[in-house]
């Protein structure tokens, strides 16, 4: 890992999701040649909604991508909060105006595969090479120098492995031993739907969320489809989903969540329901190893109760393009800069996530009391207070 310039750089991207397409191109803009590989064919309709907040819009901006992924979006106007207990609302905040002013921009709403589509156009545009159908896996021994990649029965040598491979990362549990599961564990369960025969408080153009007993529960529209995506989140014991395509019935949906009878009839449309993963890794030491360096889910998979996932990816991406722009000529000094540097704000962004699944999910009636008459205090005389703790979050640019 010596002194090679960035343009004969070779990279191999390890999946071609947000965090593995958008590292891929910002290093192509640096110059470097780079391979992704993607285990999976393309598919058009996959996920459900996701939420882009100014710190990933940021990133977005700077691959000349912003305009085409709100394009495919929509801005909230307001987050309204509500009680799960009787559908009661304890007050809403407008949004649209407020981050826009605070941050620039506003933050987004939109299915997955619409930031996939864009993202994958530009690759394609930039004749990035990308290999669909492709797993690729490490080849890795401790007492050597360079760690190669195993592909269809080949070795395949590079200068950088970007390992974008998710929340299940293989990678990271061969090269970084990681093993260690944390003790909470959380299921989702998620379904969108069309706005036919849907209570209106579902179909304005807001963000709300429910905050039940042990569980909470969000919708919002996912952008130009028409469509409002539903996510059901509890605390779990059992058995945690492992991919994002699992399919649970309707009926094993209702009876995990005991739904209010009205909240049940408002689903009578549902017919499929996903159970998502909600897999929490130990906060890693670091996320870097010889040449391999994590981003993504891949880093650092963690509660989504800040909707940061595809914000933490895109982040990752632009840290580490400016840590190899600050040191063209030594490629160990940009990726332990690059490591350094994450696992920081990471350690930040687990912390307010397990604190917001604390606070989400509160069971007591006291508590919960306490922390509904808070939120009814800090929208009515303190709104910017609101924002004003989440400024490190949506501010940062590397
Ligand atoms: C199919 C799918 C749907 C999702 N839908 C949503 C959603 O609707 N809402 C939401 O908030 N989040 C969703 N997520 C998760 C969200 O995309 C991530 O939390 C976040 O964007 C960070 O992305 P990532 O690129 O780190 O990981 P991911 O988006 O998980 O991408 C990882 C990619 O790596 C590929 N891969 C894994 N192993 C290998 C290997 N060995 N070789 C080659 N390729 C490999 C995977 O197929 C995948 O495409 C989804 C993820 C996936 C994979």
């Amino acid at each position: 890992m010596g002194l090679r310039k960035i343009s004969n750089l070779k990279v191999a991207v390890i999946g071609a999701g947000v965090a593995g397409l958008a590292t891929g191109l910002l290093l192509r803009q640096l110059g470097c040649d780079v391979t992704i590989f993607e285990k999976d064919k393309p598919s058009k309709k996959e996920g459900a909604g996701i939420q882009i907040t100014s710190n990933g819009q940021f990133v977005l901006e700077k691959l000349s991508l912003g305009e085409a992924v709100i394009r495919g979006g929509l801005m909230p106007d307001k987050l309204c909060l509500f009680d799960e207990d009787d559908l009661k609302s304890i007050g809403s905040l407008e949004i649209l105006n407020r981050l826009k002013h605070r941050y620039g921009r506003s933050f987004i709403a939109l299915h997955r595969s619409h930031l996939i589509k864009v993202l994958l156009e530009k690759v394609k545009a930039e004749k990035i090479k990308i290999n669909f159908g492709l797993e690729a896996l490490p080849l890795f021994a401790e007492d050597e120098q360079y760690v190669s990649i195993s592909c269809n029965g080949e070795k395949v040598k590079k200068d950088l492995i970007v390992v974008a491979d998710g929340v299940s990362s293989k990678w990271k549990k061969i090269i970084f031993n990681e093993s260690k599961e944390r003790s909470i564990s959380q299921s989702a369960y998620r379904f969108v739907l069309s706005k036919k025969n849907l209570p209106s408080v579902f179909l304005k153009n807001n963000v709300n969320l429910f905050f039940g007993r042990g569980r909470h529960f969000v919708t919002y529209p996912t952008g130009l489809d028409g469509k409002i995506n539903f996510v059901f989140c509890k605390r779990e014991k059992g058995y945690v989903a492992n991919g994002w395509r699992e399919k649970v019935t309707k009926k094993q949906f209702l009876d995990d969540f005991e739904l209010d009878e009205n909240l049940e009839a408002c689903f009578s449309n549902v017919k499929t329901v996903y159970k998502w993963p909600i897999i929490e890794s130990g906060i890693p030491s670091s996320v870097q190893k010889k040449n391999v360096v994590l981003v993504g889910d891949a880093a650092l998979g963690m509660l989504p109760y800040m909707a940061q996932g595809a914000n933490k990816a895109l982040e990752d991406s632009w840290v580490l393009a400016n840590c190899i722009r600050e040191y063209p000529l030594d490629l160990e000094k940009a990726l332990k800069k690059y490591s350094k540097k994450r696992v920081k704000r990471l350690q930040k962004l687990d912390k307010v996530s397990r604190l917001n699944e604390k606070i989400y999910h509160l069971e007591r009636k006291m508590f919960r009391w306490i922390f509904f008459l808070y939120l009814r205090l800090i929208i009515a005389f303190l709104p910017s207070l609101f924002f004003k703790r989440l400024d490190w979050i949506y501010n940062y640019k590397g």
